[in-house]
């Protein structure tokens, strides 16, 4: 069954149900790959993470890197470990991309903050050899314009061939997405914009990511502020996330899932805005609907937005981290979504270099 160009509004409302690794996902199926000792059933599409050990020069107050432990009941400081041995480092990552090789896993580089990483300039250079297939990175930009080598940052990475950048913003009005954030050195607006025109020169497409928070971008008509805004910068991609979900049972609560469940605005008023769920409705004018994604714990709508200077592509995704918990729960057989690279130079299935290690 391919992935409905239809609406389906089943989806919108029970992703988790919808989700079928067979049918409804997006790779649709698994293979059988040997990683160290043993056979393990991986997910066709899965995505190969290279977490930076480089901590995050922002705060914000949602922090997906924090998030991730606190769902399973752990601080990011009680599980965060890092190899500082450069040669050790290098040597266990090939080690991991060689074993993952025959899965041909598109890549992608994340953190913790990966553009101020002093290992970034040799982790690209090292996909960019092995032709690893559809690179991206994760990052605040802070550190895209510092001198590295003969130029900057970004000329490392457009060199290395990235096909999309992913920049996290919160908000369109510089002072507003530094109070939310707290970037030390941000990028400023006009830095963005070179960032967006160098990158537009050299083919790599940078998608800008905003978090849905209550009393910022909570609603369409903040949306459609914010589209306006990424079509002044030159950008042609947006992604707006609703804030992680988790299982409350198991969730350690601190500062960030305080924040979280205050200020969490939903994305499902804006979707319906944009597309009501009933079929005789009509949509938003300036938005076309393209596809629905579902993934084992994500569910993504995505759409074409007219812009005022082209057209923009727009995804909407929100997730639960619960999900990933349920979805090993319901499988007899263990089946790997997705393979991380952690800074310690554990390859695992799991954001937690202490479960699922493969290597
Ligand atoms: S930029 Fe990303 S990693 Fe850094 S604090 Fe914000 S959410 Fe966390």
């Amino acid at each position: 069954m391919s992935p409905p160009r239809v609406f389906e509004p089943a989806w919108r409302a029970a992703p988790r149900a919808a989700f079928d690794l067979d049918h409804t996902a997006t790779g649709r199926g698994t293979v059988e790959l040997q990683i160290g000792e043993r056979r393990h059933r991986i997910y066709r599409n899965a995505n190969f993470s290279i977490y930076s050990g480089q901590r995050c020069n922002a705060r914000c107050p949602f922090c997906v890197e924090e998030l991730r432990p606190l769902s399973r009941g752990l601080e990011l400081v009680q599980q965060k470990r890092f190899e500082p041995d450069d040669t050790r480092y290098f040597a266990r990552l090939d080690a991991a991309l060689d074993a993952v090789a025959p899965l041909d896993p598109s890549v992608s580089i994340t953190g913790g903050e990966p553009s101020i990483d002093p290992r970034l300039p040799a982790i690209i250079d090292r996909l960019a050899r092995r032709g690893a297939r559809k690179r991206t990175m994760t990052t605040n930009a802070s550190g895209l314009l510092r001198p590295c080598g003969a130029g900057d940052v970004l000329d490392r990475v457009l060199a290395g061939g990235l096909e999309h950048l992913n920049i996290s913003r919160a908000h369109p009005d510089f002072a507003i997405n530094q109070r939310i954030m707290g970037t030390t050195a941000p990028i400023s607006d006009a830095g963005l914009a070179e960032v967006v025109a160098r990158c537009a020169a050299r083919g790599t497409r940078v998608r800008l990511s905003c978090v849905l928070l209550r009393d910022r971008i909570d609603d369409l008509d903040g949306c459609l502020a914010y589209l306006e805004r990424a079509a002044a910068w030159g950008v042609d991609n947006v992604i707006f996330r609703q804030l992680m979900q988790y299982d409350p049972a198991t969730v350690q609560r601190n500062v960030i899932t305080r924040f979280s469940d205050g200020r969490r605005a939903p994305m499902r008023p804006i979707l319906e805005a944009i597309r009501p769920s009933a079929r005789t409705r009509a949509g938003h004018p300036r938005f076309d609907f393209v596809r629905q994604v579902l993934g084992y714990y994500y569910y993504v709508e995505v759409y074409r937005f007219a812009g005022p200077a082209g057209p923009i592509d727009v995804c909407f995704e929100g997730a639960d981290l619960a999900d990933i918990e349920a979805d090993a729960r319901r499988r007899e057989t263990p089946v790997i979504h997705e393979l991380i690279f952690h800074p310690n130079t554990a390859l695992c299935s799991t954001w937690q270099p202490w479960d699922g290690i493969l290597l």
